[in-house]
This record gives C-alpha cells, sequence and structure tokens, in this order.
C-alpha cells in the first residue's frame, strides 16, 4: 500500500462532526453583522506579496519570518493572506469604495501564518472579522465593541475580558516612539536580537514582544499615556464614556499594542483566561493611516478580528457548542422494483417539503442491516417500502425515537402526514 498522506503541519481538517459549532458561530455572526447593517465581502486568499509588506510591514514577525510566499508561474511574489484587513482596504480602493464614503463590512475566511503550531495557533486557522471606513470618531470603535460583546452574549461565552488602550494621534505616536527609542537604547545590552534590529525601524512593536526574558524591560517601559495630546484624550475619553454608558465592563491596559503597524487611537483586545496562553479572541482598534498607505487618498478606518478555533475551543469548554443533530428520516426497502419506487416517492417528498431532511437507503443489504442503520443516522422516523406496502400502495411509518405505534400510510398522503409529524 503506499504511504498515506498528511494534513500540512498546523493545519486541520473541519470533519463533519466538528460542523454544527463552526456553523453555529459563522450563523450567528452572519446574523450579528448583518443586524447592525454591515455588508458582507469576500477578497481572494492569495495577494500580491508587497501588499502585506507595504501595510503590515517589513518589519514584522508576520511579514519576515511567517508568511507564505511564492513566486507565481511569471515570477510574481504572491503570499496566502496572514490577515484579511490588507485585502479588504485593496478591493475597497480597487473598486473606488472609500472616497469620501462610509462602509460597514464583514468577512469570514482562512488565514495563514507559518508560526510554531501549539494550542490555539494554527498555520492556517479562520478568522471573522469587521471593517468600517470613513468614520472618525469613537462612536465607530464603539460600536465595533459593541457588537462584539453582543456576539458573546448570544453565543453564550463567558469570562472574556476587554481591554482597551489609546495609541494617540499619529503625531503622539511619533513623540512617543523618541521616548521609546531613548529609553531601550538606555537598555541595549538587555534586548535581544529581533528588539535591536526594531530599535530604529519599530520600536512600538518591541513591546509587543512574547519573550518572556523581555518582559521586566517592557513592564517598566514608558507609556503612552504620557504622550497623549488633549485631542487623542478626549477620543479617548468619548469612547469609555459610550462604553460606561451601555454598560460594557473594560480594563485600560495602558501596555496594549497591537502588533501591526497601521493603528492609531483606539486599541482593544477581548482577552480569556480559560483558554491557557493564547487567551485573545478578538483584537481591533482605529487604523487611519492605511487606506493612504496603499495608495487610497486618506480616510479614517476601524475594524477588529476574532479567531475562530479559539471561540471554537471555549464554546466546547463551556459546554455552549452545537451539537450534531440526525436526519429527519430515512427511507429503507425490501423487494422487487421498490429501490425504484422508493426514490420516486423521496422526490416527490422532496418537491413537496423541502427543508426535509431525508437519507434514501442506498447500497442494498439486509432489511435488518438497512434498519440499524436508519437508527444509527439519528433519524426521527423510518419510512419502509416493503412487499405488503409496495402491494397497498402503501409507506409504513416508524417512529426510531418515541413510543408510538407504526403507522400504514397512503403513499400519496405521506408529505403531509410527515409534516404534521415534524413541525
Ligand atoms: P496573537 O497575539 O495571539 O499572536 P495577533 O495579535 O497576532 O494574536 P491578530 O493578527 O490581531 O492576532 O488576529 C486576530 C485574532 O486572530 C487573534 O486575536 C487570534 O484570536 C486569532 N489568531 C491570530 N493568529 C492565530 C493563529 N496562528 N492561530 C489561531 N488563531 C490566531
Ligand atoms: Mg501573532
Amino acid at each position: 500500500m503506499a504511504d498515506q498522506l498528511q494534513v500540512i503541519r498546523g493545519m486541520h481538517d473541519i470533519l463533519p462532526s466538528d460542523m454544527p459549532v463552526w456553523n453555529q458561530l459563522e450563523d450567528e455572526y452572519r446574523a450579528l453583522a448583518e443586524s447592525y447593517g454591515y455588508r458582507q465581502i469576500r477578497t481572494p486568499i492569495v495577494e500580491k506579496t508587497a501588499l502585506f509588506a507595504r501595510s503590515i510591514g517589513e518589519v514584522t514577525d508576520i511579514v519576515e519570518k511567517e508568511m507564505y510566499s511564492f513566486a507565481d508561474r511569471n515570477g510574481d511574489s504572491l503570499s496566502l493572506r496572514p490577515e484579511n484587513t490588507a485585502s479588504v482596504v485593496r478591493a475597497g480602493l480597487q473598486a473606488g469604495l472609500l472616497q469620501d464614503q462610509q462602509h460597514r463590512l464583514w468577512y469570514s475566511g482562512p488565514m495563514f501564518r507559518h508560526e510554531r503550531p501549539q494550542k490555539g495557533r494554527y498555520r492556517q486557522f479562520h478568522q471573522l472579522g469587521a471593517e468600517t471606513f470613513g468614520m472618525p470618531g469613537a462612536d465607530i470603535e464603539a460600536e465595533l465593541i459593541l457588537m462584539a460583546a453582543r456576539f458573546w452574549k448570544r453565543l453564550g461565552l463567558e469570562d472574556i475580558e476587554l481591554q482597551v488602550n489609546s495609541l494617540g494621534s499619529s503625531a503622539c505616536r511619533q513623540a512617543f516612539r523618541a521616548v521609546l527609542v531613548a529609553y531601550f537604547r538606555d537598555h541595549y545590552q538587555s534586548l535581544d536580537d529581533d528588539s535591536r534590529r526594531r530599535l530604529e525601524s519599530n520600536p512600538l512593536r518591541i513591546l509587543d514582544s512574547k519573550n518572556p526574558e523581555m518582559q521586566l524591560l517592557i513592564e517598566a517601559a514608558p507609556t503612552l499615556q504620557d504622550s497623549l495630546d488633549a485631542e487623542s484624550r478626549d477620543h479617548f475619553d468619548e469612547l469609555l464614556d459610550i462604553l460606561d454608558k451601555t454598560a460594557v465592563p473594560y480594563r485600560v491596559n495602558r501596555r496594549l499594542v497591537r502588533g501591526l503597524d497601521y493603528y492609531c487611537h483606539t486599541v482593544f483586545e477581548w482577552v480569556t483566561e480559560t483558554l491557557g496562553a493564547q487567551g485573545t479572541v478578538c483584537g481591533g482598534g482605529r487604523y487611519d493611516g492605511l487606506v493612504e498607505q496603499l495608495g487610497g487618498r486618506p480616510n479614517f478606518a476601524a475594524g477588529f478580528s476574532m479567531g475562530c478555533e479559539r471561540l471554537v475551543s471555549m464554546l466546547a469548554d463551556q459546554g455552549r457548542a452545537r451539537g450534531e443533530t440526525g436526519s429527519d428520516v430515512y427511507f429503507v426497502m425490501r423487494g422487487a422494483n421498490s429501490v425504484a419506487r422508493a426514490q420516486q416517492l423521496a422526490e416527490s417528498l422532496r418537491d413537496r417539503l423541502p427543508r426535509l431532511e431525508l437519507i434514501v437507503h442506498a447500497g442494498g443489504g439486509s432489511f435488518k442491516s438497512q434498519m440499524r442503520k436508519a437508527d444509527r443516522s439519528g433519524a426521527r422516523i423510518a419510512l419502509i417500502l416493503a412487499e405488503s406496502e409496495m402491494e397497498a400502495g402503501t409507506v409504513a411509518v416508524k417512529f426510531l425515537r418515541e413510543e408510538r405505534p407504526q403507522e400504514e400510510v397512503r403513499q400519496n398522503e405521506i408529505a403531509t402526514r410527515l409534516s404534521s409529524f415534524l413541525d
């Protein structure tokens, strides 16, 4: 026998038994986003590498070492998307949607990062996200947060803490940058290699380092708070005011910076203690600089994205995951011509009851083994077409999950009978 091929490390099959909880997440998210007036967008999974280099930044973990990049047949460098924000901006610009217009958009799909696989961290993972354009104020940031809070509520998830911070206007960030560079330069000996490299190019990112040996130094670093100007403080105060008035609990975390270059003003994360080390289930904030950075006229932008695998784990851990449900009906048959007649009756049932979940037995086998399959399918009802039913022009209706006598129903009345049993 040939060697069996295995799925790529860090990637996962989502098997039929896993699908109900995934559908739960995606169905709920679609309904939620649409209820807030967000419209769906889908972009290709592959983009030019330059898109991510320009948006996420050359000196980032993602672009330096996590992207799945490869040469197209004509030599262009392409990458599997590591996140979706840059693609949505690119698509919006290309379609002329981002000039002096407001948009609320949502998306769902797989992302790819060549990280070290561990629980909650994979090489193909899935995100649900939202992006908004054209709105400068804290009101839209609050809306994004309220939408996420409602999502947890609808899913029945508990123990997710909201952390918020302000990075201030880009002028503030510049001022803070200088303070930070001075601080880390004073502690140059204690910096790891990554941080040394980032000291000049992107010092804010040092604060986002996951290296445990860097944590003390990072904790003692100056905070952005002291660099915020009046306008940035007002912006942040307005956000907190809305969160207070809509009763969304939060914690201001002055150490919170987002890994990506294009954030300003508000950044937020939803974090849980219940998942172990990979506890961030949603991250977002304002990224006003990005549209211009990708070649458009400056435009306001804010959004978030959530990690589906982490939410699926939480749903399972907290007993909130939707389980598999059986079909409604399993059709078994026996005797001459019964196979074709069963298919015929099943098709007419499907005409009459388009939502009926009906499995027609296939593959032959004894009556007993067919009934075993009917039982294992989880169906509530078995329809039986054997010799006596063929002769009488009826079908037997057998209840598999309840104490209830079997019924003989005329073949032209099954649809009506089934619809009364099933609602
Ligand atoms: P982390 O700090 O956990 O690496 P991040 O800041 O890199 O997260 P984002 O780029 O903001 O993550 O992505 C948003 C969300 O997507 C994260 O909060 C997380 O839930 C999820 N996510 C990110 N990377 C992965 C991954 N490799 N595997 C599974 N989920 C992920
Ligand atoms: Mg990361």
